[in-house]
């Protein structure tokens, strides 16, 4: 079940995450491209 659409604000890609994975996509980046990002790029679903 996702909870959050992840948008990465670098390579543009949408994700759909739960929340361990937006917890982790917060601490190490975006799983695509690898860009730091904040909680301001993940709207609740
Ligand atoms: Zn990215």
């Amino acid at each position: 079940m996702s909870e959050y659409e992840f948008t990465c604000p670098d390579c543009g890609q949408q994700i759909e995450v739960n929340p361990p994975v937006r917890e982790a996509t917060l601490s190490h980046g975006c799983p695509v491209c690898g860009a730091s990002v904040s909680q301001e790029h993940f709207a609740k679903q």
